[in-house]
């Protein structure tokens, strides 16, 4: 079996205890920074051999890890924080397990997701949203923005703290131009000793920012205000 197992975005309380049981009996946990995993099962006295399978590992990876398979081994794939394959490796291994081992079962241990986290707390009717990834750095950006200010549902988008104000700030711009008024909550360093959720129209949202100097991890969400 392959199990897909979700492991924390900051709060390592938050692991499930299915997930844990799981890591304990599998022959082998599939990792994208063995040093990152590490931590996690040094945590919870979990020691098993850790394997590195990562966006840039080749498909020699996957045939060793498609025979380890075939030989009835059982495996489990984490990614460094949150579910495996949201913007994280592992489609393609499972799409190449799947198309060599048509009957293998792929059992996901849900668990924590930070777009998932961030949309529990917007306070919107979120039973329909786009996501949208990692916004593009260069090629194509324009057309996400576009996207995001002609989206008729909330648009969730991860962005690096990093790129957050600039990225706010060519949205605002668009949407201006367009004379529409967006809101946002983002959430930073969500589960995390410093989490910290800014909410409200993007532009007062936009100067808030702009006195400080954010650090962490952020998870945006964005939608056209709406009139009540
Ligand atoms: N697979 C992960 C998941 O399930 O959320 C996402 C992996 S993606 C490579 C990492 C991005 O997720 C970060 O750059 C950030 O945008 C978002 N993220 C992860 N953990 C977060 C946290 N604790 N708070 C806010 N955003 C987070």
């Amino acid at each position: 079996m392959l199990y897909i197992v979700a492991t924390p975005i900051g709060n390592l309380s938050d692991i499930s205890l299915r997930a844990l049981e799981t890591l304990k009996s599998v022959d082998l946990i599939l990792c994208e920074d063995t040093r990152v995993t590490r931590k996690l099962l040094t945590h919870y006295q979990v020691s098993k051999p850790v394997l590195s399978y990562h966006q840039h590992s080749k498909i020699s990876k996957i045939d060793h890890i498609i025979d380890l398979l075939k030989s009835g081994q059982n495996l489990a794939l984490v990614s460094d924080a949150g579910t495996p394959t949201i913007s994280d490796p592992g489609s393609v291994l499972i799409s190449e397990v799947l198309k060599a081992l048509p009957q293998l079962e792929i059992v996901a241990i849900p668990g924590p997701c930070a777009l998932i986290t961030l949309a529990s707390v917007t306070g919107w009717p979120v039973d329909r949203f786009l996501f949208l990834g990692f916004l593009p750095i260069k090629n194509k950006r324009t057309k996400f923005i576009e996207e995001i200010i002609s989206s008729k549902y909330p648009v969730i988008f991860y962005e690096s703290i990093y790129r957050l104000k600039k990225t706010l700030n060519n949205i605002q711009s668009l949407s201006e131009k367009n004379d529409i008024v967006l809101e946002v909550v983002i959430g930073r360093e969500l589960t995390k000793k410093f989490e910290t959720i800014y909410r409200g129209e993007l532009k007062l949202i936009i100067n808030q920012l702009s006195e400080l100097d954010l650090k962490g991890e952020c998870v945006v969400a964005i939608r056209k205000i709406v009139e009540i």
